[in-house]
């Protein structure tokens, strides 16, 4: 399999330990997402004026948009104990009423990944969510008995790239959902200053602007690409960050100007060079560049989808026009014709495109 790219890139340690100084603490310094903040705001203000446990939040959205940042300020802003862990780590219901029966008052359990947790375990989460309560079960069979246990009153923080996915009784015993949305250029360039000034990096704002550019409206991205474009201006001992830097250091690792990596474009290529443009099935695409149908999937596709530049189809993936000018070839004159005919043919539906996977972050 090729290099992973550095827009999907697994954390490495060290890389954890610098987003996690680079997290905003507050809602002050959140950046974007207006309409959730305003509202989570509001609903946290109102539970400390009277004095109870937060409601039950869930956040849902692609991956690197804040959700666990979120869930460590709402437990900040509620002056309360923040205990982590994730849906895949649940797979019994005893691994849940571990964690449940251990917590403080008014402690907020954030759950990453929710849903990717058990059935048995949901059920379980369901009770304690409802009435701060669980049913442990004790013995097999016809000789099985449930204890109750209480539960001091908590607050559940809930994440999941896959809000489709969630079963509706776990979805309706949130009190608030928070959607978070893409940023747009100008907000990712908000957060490259906050960052910048963490990292104590000079970065003019055409520098932002560049990085921005090409972060995927993803503020894990940008922080990332900064950090690559901080060691290139090291090595290449550069002061201050300007377009041309950011340019020529993003460029190198083969992020280009729109953000789509060694990947994304291969893929296009792929597409348009081997196959004239498509229409042409995913496992087939997969091969021809040498990657898991599922990272194809779930890696490159959602975000060249969302760019206009890829579009699924019933009879298989084709390459829209903005990708052929993207990647430097003509249109060829019936892309548009065949476009119109793959993607509105009467009567046939086309895959869902809205659900995001998680990008192996
Ligand atoms: P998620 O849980 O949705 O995958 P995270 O909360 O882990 O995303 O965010 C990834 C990184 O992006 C964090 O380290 C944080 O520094 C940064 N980040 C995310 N949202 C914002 C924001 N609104 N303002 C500033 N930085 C942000």
């Amino acid at each position: 399999m090729a290099e992973p790219s550095l827009v999907a890139a697994g954390e490495e340690p060290e890389e954890r330990a610098i987003e996690a100084a680079l997290r905003p603490k507050n809602l002050d310094d959140f950046v974007g997402q207006h309409r959730v903040r305003k509202q989570l705001s509001l609903v946290l203000q109102a539970s400390r004026m009277r004095g109870r446990t937060a409601d039950h939040v869930l956040f849902s959205g692609p991956p690197g948009l804040g959700k666990t940042t979120l869930a460590m300020i709402v437990a900040a802003e509620m002056n309360a104990p923040l205990r982590l862990s994730s849906g895949p780590a649940i797979q019994h219901a005893g691994d849940l009423a571990a964690i449940l029966s251990s917590l403080s008052e008014g402690e907020v359990l954030f759950l990453d990944e929710i849903h990717r947790m058990s059935r048995p375990a949901e059920e379980m989460l369901y009770m304690a969510m409802e009435d701060f309560r669980v049913d442990i079960v004790v013995g097999k069979g016809a000789g099985a008995t449930a204890i109750p246990l209480e539960l001091p009153p908590f607050t559940l923080v809930g994440a999941t790239t896959r809000a489709g996915l969630l079963p509706g009784p776990l979805r309706d015993r949130f009190g608030f959902t928070g959607h978070l949305e893409f940023y747009s250029v100008p907000e990712l360039e908000l957060v490259l200053r906050r960052s910048a000034g963490l990292l104590d990096l000079k970065v003019n704002s055409a520098g932002f602007a560049e990085i921005a550019g090409r972060s995927r409206g993803t503020p894990r991205i940008a922080n990332r690409l900064l950090r690559r474009v901080r060691d290139w201006a090291l090595v290449h001992g550069i002061e201050q960050i300007d377009a041309r830097a950011a340019s020529a250091a993003l460029d190198m690792y083969e992020v280009d100007k729109k953000g789509l990596d060694r990947l994304d474009r291969a893929v296009l290529d792929a597409l348009i060079t081997k196959f004239g443009g498509g229409p042409v099935g995913l496992s087939t695409l997969a091969i021809a560049v040498g990657e898991e149908t599922e990272t194809v999937e779930t890696v490159a596709e959602p975000f060249l989808v969302r760019e206009g530049l890829l579009g699924r189809t019933p009879r298989g993936r084709i390459a829209l026009a903005p990708a052929w000018t993207h990647m430097g070839y003509a249109i060829p004159s019936n892309v548009f014709a065949q476009e119109q005919l793959d993607l509105f043919e009467p009567g046939v539906e086309a895959p869902a495109t809205g659900e995001w996977a998680p990008e192996g972050q």
